[in-house]
């Protein structure tokens, strides 16, 4: 999706002028590349027909920018159809807060409702209790219960011979007891919808009230991401979607079609299997991405999250200025350490989609070690002109590192493509304007 909306975008952007035949044209690609992405056509169709309204309109053919206004409606309706604002997430005036886990089998619910625990605890200082519901999966409870002791969280379980709506009802009494001010269920799934499965969330529900009620969807399953949603909406009335699994080879289409399918909102996208990989869910930075602007937003919040203020700016800056030599990679290896998977980072990068061969840069924690050998075996001056690295000196490196010749290779390559996107990104300035919130 990215690609194809990136290219028809770089054509319209700069254009000084733009007529009716341009915007029809920017919009036949616009079409396609949704449709291809496994947007729903209906959803297509809308969308195509209130940007080309605007578009054509006259905001945007008189104004000094057409090209650039083409693109701002494009993003903005985009954004729109995501859900506008960011949503949050419910706080119950008569603690505990709870929220209901639900969705197919797989699609990542209880990854999530650990990843949840944490994020409502590192983020906004909650104690979360959480619950295991499904007690038909083989090792499903023992999955939650690991996951708690990985965090660090109370877990509440009666085996698998309680039924689930007795389980919810005790964990919501205990929680009251311990003090804990959200409860996270986390239900069982099967492989599709079926009845059994949602009498027995529907008891659930009736019985434990719950403030929220997720959908946990694979963001992998498309079109059928839609579906499913569409039906666990009408038969619980769904408060949130979680999408997950959108670290993956997706296509956008479902986060698209979701919203404006079953008009609930996108709260959370899963992003990972570690349990910080869960992130809220932001419309307008999600367009910006599509439209190949980048996460910019998403990626300095991780980075101020992570490292001091200080740090931060000065990372913002280099990267402006893509001024950056092997000594500043070196610098900031550590503090990138900190914020995540390198290849996450660099996803989120502007035109970074566009790099070959980025897809497969796979920098695991010993890869990132050798790095550094490798980094600290140049000169000072090879450091600063890697174009210098001739075939002998690339010898003496891998030697000084105890690495090979290929593996210096790749990474100077790879410092060249860094260097390369920074350049795409020279003249942005991200609108640090902040939506939303949780308190
Ligand atoms: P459940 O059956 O709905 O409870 O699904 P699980 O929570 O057991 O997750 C199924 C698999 O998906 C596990 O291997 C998870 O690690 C993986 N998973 C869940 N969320 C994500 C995500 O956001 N990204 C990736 N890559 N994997 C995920
Ligand atoms: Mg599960």
């Amino acid at each position: 999706l990215a690609d194809r909306l990136q290219n028809t975008i770089q054509k319209i952007r700069g254009k000084g002028k733009v007529n009716e035949a341009d915007v029809k044209e920017m919009m036949r690609d616009v079409k396609l590349a949704l449709l291809e992405a496994d947007v729903n056509f209906k959803v297509v169709r809308e969308f195509v027909k209130k940007v080309s309204e605007r578009a054509v309109g006259q905001e945007v053919l008189k104004s000094l920018t057409p090209g650039q206004q083409v693109v701002k409606v494009v993003k903005e309706e985009l954004t729109d159809l995501m859900g506008g604002e960011q949503s949050k997430i419910a706080v119950s005036n008569r603690p505990p807060t709870v929220i209901m886990m639900v969705g197919l089998q797989g699609a990542g619910k209880t990854t999530t409702t650990g990843k949840l625990a944490n994020l409502l605890r590192k983020k906004y200082n909650r104690s979360p209790l959480l619950v295991a519901a499904d007690i038909y999966r083989p090792a499903a409870i023992k999955q939650l219960e690991t996951l708690g002791k990985q965090l660090s969280m109370p877990v509440f379980s009666l085996g698998d011979q309680v039924s689930p709506v007795e389980i919810a009802k005790q964990a919501i009494a205990k929680a009251k007891e311990d003090h804990n001010d959200y409860v996270l269920i986390d239900t069982a799934g099967r492989l599709h919808v079926d009845e059994a499965l949602m009498d027995e969330l529907k008891q659930i529900k009736e019985l434990s009230n719950p403030d929220e009620i997720f959908l946990v969807v694979d963001a992998m399953t498309g079109q059928d991401a839609v579906n499913v949603a569409e039906s666990f909406n009408e038969q619980l009335g769904l408060t949130g979607v979680v999408l997950t699994k959108l670290d993956g080879d997706t296509r956008g289409g479902a986060a698209l079609s979701i919203r404006s399918v079953t008009n609930t909102p996108i709260k959370f996208v899963g992003l990972g299997e570690k349990m910080d990989a869960l992130e809220p869910f932001h419309p307008e930075r999600m367009a910006s991405r599509i439209l190949g602007m980048g996460d910019v937003l998403t990626l300095i919040e991780k980075a101020q999250a992570n490292v001091d203020e200080e740090k931060a700016k000065e990372l913002q800056q280099k990267i402006r200025t893509a001024n950056f030599t092997f000594d500043d990679f070196l610098d900031q290896l550590g503090q990138v350490r900190k914020m995540g998977p390198l290849e996450d980072i660099l996803k989120m990068m502007p035109g970074a989609n566009k790099i070959k061969g980025l897809n497969n840069l796979q920098i695991d924690e010993k890869q990132i070690t050798h790095v550094e050998a490798i980094i600290q075996s140049m000169t000072k001056e090879e450091k600063i002109h890697p174009e210098l690295i001739n075939a002998s000196r690339r010898r003496r490196i891998a030697k000084g590192s105890g690495t090979s010749v290929p593996e210096v290779n790749r990474l100077l390559k790879q410092f060249e493509d860094m260097k390369k996107m920074m350049k795409q990104m020279t003249g942005m300035s991200p609108k640090g304007k902040k939506k939303g919130g949780f308190k």
